[in-house]
C-alpha cells in the first residue's frame, strides 16, 4: 500500500546557539515530533565572511541523540568525554548524548579565520527510557565512507546516512530502527521508496521541489511532507527541474516526552534532575589544552 502525503509545512526560521538562524521543519506550529525524531533544523545556507562565523559553544544533552549532518562548510565539535572532531562537507555525527555530555559546536578554526558557506542540518532523535542513560559518544563518517545508492533509471541518488535505501544498507548503527538519508533526484527521475510499515516517515525538501505520493503531491524547498501509513512511497522529479530532500523514518518509541532546552526525557522530575545535574557538574566540562 502506497503511503500518501497527509500534510505539507513550511520551516520556520528562528535563532540558535550564538544567533544563528536556522530553518525548523519541526517542532513547528501543529507538529511537535515526527517520533522517533524531535527535531530537524536546517542551519544555513549562510555565507560568513573573516571572522564571522559563529556557531554553539559549550551546552549539554541528555536523554536523546543529535546527528550533525554537513552539507556546505566545517565544523568542530569537542566534549566532555575529552574527544574533538572535525566534521567537514558530506560528514555525519552521530552523537549519542545519553546520560548526559557538555559539547561544543563551532565552525572550525579556518572557517572562524576565513569566512565561508555553512550549511548543513542537526536533528534530534530521541532514545526510548531504557537508553536515556547510556554511555555518551559518537559515531563519524566521513563522506566518503557513507554508503550511496542509485536507482534504476540512474536519475535519484541516495546517500544512506542511516537505514535502508535501495538495496543499499548504512554504515552507522541505531539504538531503535532510524533512517536518516539525504536523496538527489534528478529531472525525469522516478522510483519507489520501500518503508517498513510500522515507521513513521517525513520528507524535507531543501532545494528544487519534488513529487511524493500516488497524487504526486508537489514539495518544494524548504517544505516538510508528513507521510501516512503504508509500505512504500513513490519519489519522482517535480516539473522539469530536480529537487534535494531529506528522508526521516523510524519506529515511534511512543513513550511520554518531556523536554527543556537540551535536555528530553520522560517525565518533569527527569527534566529537573537533568538541570541539577548539569549545573552541579555532574555532565562534565570541556578540557582545553
Ligand atoms: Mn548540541
Amino acid at each position: 500500500m502506497s503511503r500518501e502525503v497527509l500534510g505539507v509545512v513550511t520551516a520556520h526560521q528562528q535563532r540558535e546557539g550564538a544567533g544563528f538562524l536556522v530553518r525548523r521543519a519541526f517542532p513547528t506550529h501543529g507538529i511537535d515530533l515526527v517520533d522517533p525524531f524531535l527535531m530537524l533544523d536546517e542551519v544555513g545556507p549562510v555565507d560568513y565572511g573573516p571572522g564571522e562565523a559563529i556557531g554553539a559553544p559549550d551546552h549539554p544533552h541528555r536523554g536523546f541523540e543529535t546527528v550533525s549532518y554537513i552539507v556546505q562548510g566545517e565544523k568542530l565539535h569537542e566534549d566532555s568525554t575529552g574527544k574533538t572532531q572535525l566534521i567537514g562537507p558530506g560528514d555525519v555525527q552521530w552523537m549519542t548524548a545519553g546520560s548526559g555530555i557538555v559539547h561544543s559546536e563551532l565552525p572550525s578554526p579556518a572557517m572562524r579565520k576565513n569566512g565561508g558557506r555553512a550549511h548543513g542540518f542537526q536533528i534530534w532523535v530521541n532514545l526510548p527510557a531504557s537508553e536515556k542513560f547510556a554511555e555518551p559518544g559518537y559515531q563519524y563518517l566521513q563522506a566518503a565512507d557513507i554508503p550511496k545508492a542509485v536507482s534504476e533509471d540512474g536519475l535519484i541518488e541516495v546517500t544512506v546516512v542511516a537505514g535502508e535505501a535501495l538495496g543499499v544498507s548504512a554504515a552507522i548503527g541505531t539504538r531503535t530502527p532510524v533512517w536518516l538519508q539525504d536523496w538527489r533526484v534528478r529531472a525525469g527521475g522516478e522510483t519507489r521508496v520501500a518503508i517498513d510499515p510500522g515507521f513513521n516517515a517525513a520528507v524535507y525538501v531543501f532545494d528544487g521541489s519534488i513529487a511524493l505520493g500516488p497524487e504526486r503531491t508537489p514539495v518544494t524547498r524548504s517544505q516538510l511532507a508528513v507521510l501516512g501509513p503504508g509500505s512504500e512511497i513513490g519519489v519522482a522529479s517535480s516539473g522539469d527541474g530536480g529537487g534535494r530532500f531529506l528522508l526521516l523514518a523510524g519506529r515511534p518509541i511512543a513513550e511520554p516526552v518531556a523536554r527543556y532546552g537540551p535536555f528530553v526525557m520522560n517525565t518533569e522530575a527527569e527534566i529537573m534532575a537533568a538541570v541539577r545535574d548539569y549545573q552541579s557538574g555532574g555532565m562534565g566540562t570541556i578540557e582545553r589544552r
